[in-house]
């Protein structure tokens, strides 16, 4: 085992067959040796700093029906909120306060939010705030409108492929297309965004050859950013009594990652911090090098409820900081609140 390790530090490739051969015979001692070598990795490539993104969750309407997620279309239990434009520029503005240099603007698939509607909030948050990326998390979108809100300012996008076995996807994504969504990742990356991907952990049904797979497809990517966590049920869906993903094994997926793209930026995700406690320290040490403290308004956050249990709905943005910050010097990081983006990158 410590071979094919050592190996995968070196080369930052493994084989299939030399990668399922590790996933299906990891251990307690040679986890160790991998979580060691992901930690000398990132030290390598950005050192013990750790990077910032306030997370702004301004809808959860969506038009798509993704079986594992709280807001999907047929959970009628779910309360639906929008937040105005206004609203958005003021979880802005606490952020900036706050010295947050990346808003992430995540929701559900909402039609409501136009093309224009998109183009107008990029706007006004690049007006406001200069110096401060852009980061969507907004689903599939055809190439023109992804152009139009990078050309409008817009820096990064985050699109997690979910998984990369087709089978898998098709059963989890009833209304939607395996072939879209990964055009859509490779659309992005043409355009010129900074682009992440990243998949769940644990899903019902999932094997080590779907995390081959998974692995193998973000390695030919080539994503900046990859957004991984652990599959967790959320009490109105189909999935409502699947076992959750462990932190174990996306502990494992972590290092994995960090050894084959050195360069990524990876975040230790809230999924992580809600399975377990330590959980997110427990993914920076495993070469993790962001996090995303949300900016959202306190009065809608229980709502944007993807999956059971999520942490943090009830602490002030400030407080979130705080409390993020020193979790992440106590494990021996260093915070970073610049831009923090990908060494490889130049806006085209
Ligand atoms: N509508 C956007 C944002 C989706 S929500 C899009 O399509 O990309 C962000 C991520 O949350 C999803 O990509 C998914 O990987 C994750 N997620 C949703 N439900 C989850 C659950 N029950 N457990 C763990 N992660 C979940």
């Amino acid at each position: 085992m410590k071979k094919l390790i050592d190996k995968l530090y070196r080369e930052n490739y493994l084989d299939e067959k030399e990668l399922l051969d590790l996933l299906n015979n990891i251990n307690k001692e040679n986890k160790d040796y991998l979580i060691d070598k992901a930690h000398q990795t990132r030290m390598r490539t950005y050192g013990d700093k750790v990077f910032m993104r306030g997370l702004i969750e301004f809808t959860n309407y969506c038009k798509m029906d993704c079986v594992y997620c709280g807001i999907r279309a047929s959970n009628k239990n779910a309360d639906r909120y929008r937040l105005t434009i206004e609203e958005i520029l003021s979880a802005c503005e606490m952020g900036d306060r706050l010295g947050y240099k990346t808003f992430v603007l995540q929701g559900g698939e909402d039609a409501f939010y136009t093309d224009d509607k998109i183009v107008e909030i990029i706007r006004e948050i690049k007006k406001e705030f200069p110096d401060t990326a852009i980061t969507l998390s907004i689903g599939e979108k055809s190439y023109e409108s992804y152009k139009r809100y990078y050309d409008a300012g817009a820096d990064r996008y985050l699109l997690r492929h979910e998984t990369a076995s087709k089978e898998l996807y098709e059963r989890l994504h009833p209304k939607a297309s395996f072939e879209n969504r990964r055009e859509c990742l490779w659309n992005l990356k043409k355009i010129g965004y900074q682009v992440g991907a990243g998949f769940m952990v644990g899903l019902p049904g999932q094997t080590n050859e779907d995390y081959v797979k998974d692995l193998h497809f973000l390695k030919e990517l080539q994503p900046h950013m990859i957004g991984i966590g652990p599959f967790i049920s959320h009490k109105d869906t189909p999935l409502a009594h699947k076992e959750n993903g462990t932190l174990e094994e996306t502990v494992v997926m972590l290092a994995l990652i960090r050894l084959f793209l050195p360069d990524v930026l990876l975040p230790a995700t809230t999924a992580l911090g809600t399975i377990d406690p330590l959980g997110r320290e427990k993914g920076l040490k495993a070469g993790g090098n962001v996090v995303m403290p949300n900016l959202s308004p306190i009065s809608v956050r229980e709502k944007y409820s993807l999956y059971n249990g999520k942490i943090c709905t009830g602490d002030e943005a400030a407080e979130c900081r705080k409390c993020i910050e020193g979790r992440i010097t106590r494990a021996g990081f260093s915070i970073d609140m610049s831009r923090g983006d990908n060494i490889n990158w130049r806006r085209k």
